[in-house]
């Protein structure tokens, strides 16, 4: 177990693999664990409420923005989502390092109040190589997915206000460089 827990914010365009990229390191580390965001958008096929999401509705997503019980929140594609903070701060308190897996605009949020955390931009290797992985992955229409790109191009023009970028163009080469900077900003935090 790590001395200090740490926070990591990773962030990507939707489609560009970082759910896929974070279960790759959390086969090769014992110590990450993702936050549970909570969300307005409306469960996928084979998404389960508590696993990947905490799905619930508008009226008690802004009860909860009300109680001041989110460390960030954004809305994204008309939907609300958001990191619930008193479960996030419990995992970096516990020692672990806790991934929020988040969008640009909550990530910002993050990089604001929350100075020690690391952020990390998984950048797609290409705007074409990112249509067709959303197209392939076929949960989205095709005027989402003209919204989902249209936010990347977005994205991608402020990852220079990330800590690291990092292309996520072979996944084993992803996964190895971001277990890196983990191992050095832990070096840094139990110096
Ligand atoms: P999706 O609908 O594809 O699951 O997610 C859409 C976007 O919302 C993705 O970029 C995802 O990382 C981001 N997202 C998921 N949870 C949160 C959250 O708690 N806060 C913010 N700001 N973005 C989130």
């Amino acid at each position: 177990m790590n001395k200090k827990g740490m926070m990591v914010i990773l962030s990507a365009p939707s489609g560009c693999g970082k759910d896929t990229v974070f279960r790759e390191i959390s086969k090769i580390r014992d110590d990450v664990c993702e936050s549970i965001s909570a969300t307005t958008r409306q469960p996928r096929e084979g998404e389960a409420d508590g696993v990947n999401y905490y799905f619930i509705t508008n009226d008690k997503f802004e009860e909860m923005i009300e109680k001041n019980e989110f460390l960030e929140y954004a809305s994204y594609n008309k939907c609300y989502y958001g990191t619930p903070a008193k479960a996030a701060m419990a995992m970096v308190n516990s020692g672990k390092i806790c991934f929020l897996i988040i969008e640009r605009k909550g990530a910002q949020k993050v990089m604001k109040n929350c100075p020690d955390a690391v952020s990390i931009f998984l950048m797609p290797p290409d705007l074409k190589t990112l249509e067709k992985r959303l197209k392939k992955r076929n949960t989205d229409s095709d005027e989402q997915i003209i919204n989902r790109l249209e936010i990347a191009k977005d994205e991608i023009k402020s990852s220079s206000v990330f800590d690291y970028v990092v292309i996520n163009n072979e996944l084993d080469k992803a996964v190895n460089e971001i277990n890196k900077i983990l191992i050095n900003e832990l070096k840094k935090r139990n110096a």
